[in-house]
């Protein structure tokens, strides 16, 4: 039993990938014929697709804000593409042929806006529209948006709320001694845009995560001498090449670019990069409604990962750490979907309480990668769970077993894990292999790759 919501106003602030997702889902409801509320999704950049959208840029946008892109030029998937495949645009209606597992940022970024158009999401979406406030108002919300382009800010207020703004844009930047007067370099992974630069050169980079590893390997691939990627809690213990080498945490930098380790080690390097991760930052949510966070499988006070627990009509998308991605994305943007259009009974306070407890507390336990899979998995499931009408045809499981599978790829060796191939857990079709290996292919265009017309250099 639907109720009558024509009357309602949705506010979404983003249109990246959690944002495109939940657009589609209103798109379609509205294209079976169902009444669907007043949609309006504000994203600050000039075209949807989050941070998939390159930017030469580094700092602030052209309008003075800060910039809401980290990915950089050569960027390669670092999962199976299978792996974030939306169970109602496969990659396979997309590019009308199979393509390899790991694909580049282009090929990504034009996946998604095929499905952007496939449900035309332009109707919602005003681009270079920044959300400046959004504060409760009774049972309602006052949103306060400027106009980027003319200038002008407005108010409006809405029903809902629902906040897609991602949270890999504000970099978590720590201090350490001698910084200041290092000769070299000092960026976050944020501001990394090409490894040509890098050259020749060594390279310190601060982290041990998914930043660390991949662009210590941009680094790798495009020439760089040496890379030390120093880590505070544990090395990530791939095989590395010679030129990649773990050190335990960094303790200061001496002089002009001596840097030293905590196992008494001294390093000379020509540059820093931090890889230090992001902050969840949502300056714009007034006090009672702002999300505090870290990047954990399980952020506290979501119901269902998505509903604020002192007002479900705001809500937020893509909030955890990420291993589903778009697929996860998609279910979190049906459940709104049908959460506004009164198809899920999200059951009183107490209840929402004790399953927000049981999942925080769940997120905790988790010590393995493994784990940390096994539980996204599940909260895909759950999620779904209060969705009869989910695709049967999406295989949710086989996603996991891809990501255990991918997790034993790397280990047996990082440098040829994207050479590997996945199968579609939507329409079980096996990706194509590409024409190069990743280590010895230059060519990240959309074209050079679907099309695989690359040769390999002399
Ligand atoms: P985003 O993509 O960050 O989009 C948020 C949108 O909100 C942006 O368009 C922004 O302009 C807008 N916005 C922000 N604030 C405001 C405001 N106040 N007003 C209006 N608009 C606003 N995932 C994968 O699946 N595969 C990968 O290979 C992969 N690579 C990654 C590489 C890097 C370097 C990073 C940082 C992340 C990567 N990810 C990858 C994970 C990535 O988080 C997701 O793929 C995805 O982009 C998250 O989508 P989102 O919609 O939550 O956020
Ligand atoms: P992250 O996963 O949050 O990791 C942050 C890292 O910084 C952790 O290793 C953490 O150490 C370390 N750190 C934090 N504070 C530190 C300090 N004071 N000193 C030393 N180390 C510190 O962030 P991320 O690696 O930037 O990844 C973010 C997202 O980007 C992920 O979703 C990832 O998939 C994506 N990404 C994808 C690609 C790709 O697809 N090609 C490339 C890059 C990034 P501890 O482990 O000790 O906590």
């Amino acid at each position: 039993m639907t109720r009558d919501i024509t009357d309602k106003k949705v506010c979404l602030i983003g249109a990246g990938p959690c944002g495109i997702s939940f657009l589609s889902a209103f798109s379609d409801a509205q294209s079976k014929g169902e009444k669907i509320p007043e949609v309006v999704c504000f994203d600050k950049q000039e075209q949807i697709s989050g941070l998939w959208n390159y930017t030469w840029r580094t700092g602030l946008t052209a309008n003075g804000d800060a910039l809401p892109n980290s990915m950089y030029r050569h960027l390669w998937s670092n999962g199976p593409k299978e792996c974030l495949e939306f169970p109602d645009y496969t990659f396979m209606e997309h590019f009308k042929k199979p393509i390899p597992s790991f694909p580049p940022r282009a090929v990504l970024q034009d996946y998604m806006l095929g499905k952007a158009k496939k449900y035309n999401i332009a109707q919602f979406v005003k681009t270079s529209h920044a959300v400046r406030h959004v504060e409760e108002k009774g049972s309602q919300f006052l949103v306060t948006y400027e106009d980027l382009v003319n200038k002008q800010t407005f108010n409006k207020v809405f029903d809902y709320v629902i906040c897609a703004t991602g949270h890999y844009t504000v970099p978590h930047f720590p201090k350490y001694p001698g910084l200041d007067k290092f000769d070299g370099r000092v960026m976050h992974a944020h501001d990394f845009r090409s490894a040509e630069e890098f050259k020749g050169k060594t390279i310190v980079l601060i982290g041990s995560s998914y930043s660390a590893e991949d662009i210590s390997l941009q680094l790798y691939k495009y020439g760089a001498k040496k890379c030390i990627i120093s880590y505070r809690r544990n090395p990530m213990g791939y095989k590395w090449p010679a030129e990649i080498v773990e050190k335990p945490g960094l303790e200061k930098i001496e002089g002009s670019n001596s840097f030293h380790f905590t196992d008494g080690t001294v390093e000379e390097a020509d540059h820093v990069i931090f890889c230090t991760g992001y902050q969840h930052y949502f300056p714009f949510m007034s006090e009672s409604l702002r999300l505090f966070a870290t990047n954990i499988m399980y952020p506290d006070h979501l119901y269902k990962g998505i509903q604020w627990h002192r007002n479900p009509n705001c809500m937020y998308m893509g909030m955890s750490d990420q291993y589903y991605t778009y697929t996860m994305f998609d279910s979190q943007g049906l459940w709104i979907r049908d959460y506004i259009m009164g198809k899920i009974d999200i059951g009183d306070v107490g209840t929402r309480s004790a399953h927000m407890k049981e999942w925080y507390d769940r997120g905790q336990q988790l010590k393995t990668a493994v784990d940390e899979i096994v539980f996204q998995c599940d909260y895909v499931k759950d999620i779904v769970a209060d969705m009869p009408n989910y695709p049967k045809s999406h295989n949710i499981e086989l996603i996991a077993e891809h990501l255990k599978v991918w997790k034993t790829h790397k280990a047996d060796n990082i440098l040829t894990y994207r050479d590997n191939s996945f199968t579609s857990p939507n329409d079980g079709h096996m990706a194509a292999k590409h024409c190069l290996p990743w280590l010895k292919s230059f060519d990240d265009s959309l074209e050079g790759y679907v099309n695989q017309t690359e040769k390999p250099s002399a």
